[in-house]
């Protein structure tokens, strides 16, 4: 087993441990070799928050993939202003049009897989490169894949993944938000309750899937980020 989660299962419960407590467990082990990931939406406020109180010199890496939402950008500006976040772009290798060029119109419609791994996990792959932990705020109550992630997880990569939030359910992420007052991604109160890509997200009807409206009506849940075990 790996050293680090040896030490993090020994000294720290993680069923009892808070998220705060995990974070800054990650923060004290591991930097300034641990980034955090954000995808800057209603359900990434919690983490967010927590990591501008407990560890603000986190990096936080956002990855644009040019397909976003302006209403998204405008919400990671909003956060970082109000939380002061020490935000890192990760941008894909191909500008948006010669990635169009070399790939053609709408490949996120003729292969969902390929435009993902393209623009949003090798972007990732290249910002953990020479890092030893990577923060996400996945939960348990997500998908079925995420319903049986672990606290630690170590990447092919070698890099360790940590969870602060994997307990949580939406119901706490709520209640969070209110307890500080915090914004909600602009496009939340018209039933963006996941949001991703532009042209691979719609609003959802069934709040019991709230990954429901991410590429729709094709089966795929993950963009790819979280299926490296
Ligand atoms: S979410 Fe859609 S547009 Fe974004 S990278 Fe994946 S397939 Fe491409």
């Amino acid at each position: 087993m790996n050293l680090a989660i040896e030490n993090y299962l020994s000294g720290l419960h993680a069923d009892e441990a808070t998220p705060e407590d995990i974070l800054v467990w990650a923060w004290k082990t591991f930097a300034p070799r641990v980034v955090a990931s954000s995808s800057f939406q209603t359900q990434s406020v919690p983490l967010l928050h927590m990591i501008s109180r407990v560890c603000p010199e986190m990096p936080v890496i956002f990855i644009d993939t040019g397909f976003h939402f302006p209403e998204t950008l405008e919400f990671r500006e909003l956060l970082q202003a109000h939380l002061g976040l020490n935000i890192v772009i990760a941008q894909p290798e191909l500008s948006k049009n010669d990635f169009v060029l070399e790939y053609g119109e709408e490949l996120y419609r003729r292969d969902p897989d390929l435009c993902c791994q393209i623009n949003k996990v090798r972007p990732l792959q290249c910002a953990l490169d020479g890092m030893s932990a990577w923060v996400t705020g996945v939960r348990h109550d997500q998908t079925k894949n995420r319903s049986s992630l672990h606290d630690l997880e170590t990447q092919i990569s070698g890099v360790i993944k940590i969870h602060p939030l994997l307990r949580w359910d939406r119901a706490q992420v709520e209640e969070y938000r209110r307890h500080y007052d915090l914004p909600a991604h602009p496009l939340y109160e018209a039933g963006y309750l996941s949001v991703g890509c532009m042209p691979c997200t719609q609003p959802v009807l069934d709040v019991g899937d709230v990954r429901a409206g991410r590429w729709a009506g094709t089966g795929k849940r993950e963009c790819g980020l979280h299926l490296d075990g």
